[in-house]
């Protein structure tokens, strides 16, 4: 069975086909740079990093859009309380938004638009809807006609009085219809402005993500992602200006949304002011923490953000990477010690043969890892299930570490690959990489004090001995003399 995803337009489970057999494209809104990224974003741009992954993983070509709204009446506001201008405020923000993207591991999308170096794009939609019809102009704005486009409301399935009540909808005696939305809005005094055909103003929101999902993706594009919050109005909007303009149905195959994140009983997020910034949080945890808090939540569950769920988080991980960092140093002193260390490279002869089965057991438990996680990531994009796949695979490495016996190396091998090729994906034990040079050092250093301790008690040198573990201990790293050796790990 091959990917299933929950599409909001048909509000079910749908067996995932993609416009160009291969290749995905991914639209999602961006953010609107006035205030530091917070957690609520952070749960966005990471579940379609780890979806950008997973689809790579799986061999497609996998293309992202997504959109800078850097010209709003938000960061006009603070520029003005600030006494500076809107670009600097965006410009601020938005430096911010990739530092702690970066920082958390989220790829950047393959094109970032900026709408302020898209204004002729968009004006050309909006010119496009005028002619046809769906648009009209009011000295110098322009709205859409929603009872022009018989399908406005699909996406959201609500009833014009719904929509009424959702959209809280500014009285505005020049539109037609109290639902009509504006798409080009006149400039008042002060405020960044651009020629049009309509006189000087700039674009409304929404028009700019139908122009930009349009011009870098085309009509019909795979996935279209955003907030569960953006169903309606946004997304409705989105449609409606897209399918009106292009004349052709769907804008995006699939739309994706994801649940807010909470505090409390309230969503996250600037403008109610219970916000928590990616980069205050990042000084207390580290990127892989945060990437596990979420991939331990399904997508479309509400999460609620709290300093208990951030705890639990880390000391989970933790577990996973000590089990990393155990396997790795086994492998290790295998590679040093060779064939007769206590950890064979291969299974040669009788006394190797209970490390064979050893290993065996962990090539399973990496191939049945490795066939969870795809489960779990086919059934719309499950990370709980996938990294609970991780999980297991860490449980059969830990059994086989403490078990006394030999584990060929080979299979350590596979199952460490393995673990750090899934958690990868869900971008887990990334400090690895980070720093590498660092770490390689540091575990270099204490398994040359681990290895001369071992010396000094076998000279029977208690005093000495203990020195070395006492004093690591101190530095939080721990060590345990078991039947076959003297491991150690961080404590935290
Ligand atoms: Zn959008």
């Amino acid at each position: 069975m091959g990917l299933r995803v929950y599409n909001t337009l048909t509000r079910t489970k749908q067996d995932f086909v993609p416009r160009t057999p291969g290749r995905v494209d991914i639209y999602q809104c961006g953010i609107t740079p006035y205030d530091y990224t917070h957690m609520g974003h952070a749960r966005q741009y990471v579940f379609w990093d780890t979806v950008r992954r997973y689809l790579r993983w799986r061999g497609f070509e996998v293309f992202c859009v997504q959109n800078v709204t850097d010209v709003d009446d938000k960061i006009i506001a603070k520029a003005n309380e600030r006494g500076t201008s809107p670009a600097e405020v965006a410009a601020e923000y938005h430096e911010d938004f990739l530092d702690v993207m970066d920082r958390l591991g989220v790829e950047r999308p393959d094109v970032f638009p900026k709408v302020t170096e898209h204004i002729q794009d968009i004006i050309r939609v909006i010119e496009g809807l005028v002619e046809k019809g769906y648009a009209y102009q009011v000295d110098g704005d322009v709205f859409f006609d929603v009872t022009r486009f018989p399908d406005y409301g699909k996406l959201s399935r609500r009833s014009p009085d719904e929509m009424m009540a959702g959209a809280r909808v500014e009285v505005d005696p020049r539109k037609r219809n109290a639902m009509d939305f504006a798409l080009w809005k006149a400039s008042k005094p002060g405020e960044p402005a651009w020629d049009s055909p309509w006189g000087p103003g700039r674009p409304g929101w929404h028009i700019e993500c139908s122009a930009l999902a349009l011009k870098y993706l085309g009509s019909g594009f795979d996935f279209h992602g955003g907030g569960d919050e953006l169903i309606f109005p946004h997304h409705e909007n989105e449609i409606a200006q897209s399918e009106a303009y292009t004349g052709q149905e769907p804008f995006a195959r699939y739309f994706v949304h994801h649940a807010m994140l909470n505090v409390g009983d309230a969503k996250m997020s600037k403008s109610l002011g219970n916000f928590f910034a990616v980069r205050d949080v990042l000084r207390q945890y580290e990127p892989g923490v945060i990437r596990y808090y979420f991939a331990s939540r399904h997508y479309r569950s509400p999460a609620s953000y709290s300093a208990d769920e951030l705890e639990a988080a880390r000391r989970a991980y933790e577990r996973l990477r000590s089990t990393l960092d155990a396997a790795r140093r086994r492998i290790a002193d295998a590679g040093r010690t060779g064939a007769s260390g206590r950890a064979s490279q291969a299974p040669a002869d009788d006394e190797a043969s209970s490390a064979g089965s050893r290993g065996d057991e962990l090539s399973k438990a990496a191939s049945e890892a490795r066939e969870k996680f795809i489960q779990g990531m086919d059934d719309d994009f499950n990370t709980a299930v996938a990294l609970a796949a991780v999980h297991d695979l860490a449980r059969s490495v830990n059994d086989a570490l403490h078990s006394g016996s030999e584990v060929s190396s080979g299979g350590l091998r596979r199952a460490v690959d393995t673990m750090e090729e899934l958690g990868g994906i869900l971008g887990l034990f990334r400090e690895k990489e980070e720093g590498a040079a660092d770490s390689g050092l540091m575990d270099g250093l204490v398994e040359l004090l681990v290895q001369v301790r071992g010396e000094l008690r076998a000279k029977k040198e208690w005093a000495l001995a203990d020195r070395i573990r006492d004093g690591l201990r101190e530095m939080g790293i721990v060590l345990e003399d078991t039947a076959s050796g003297t491991v150690w790990k961080r404590e935290k």
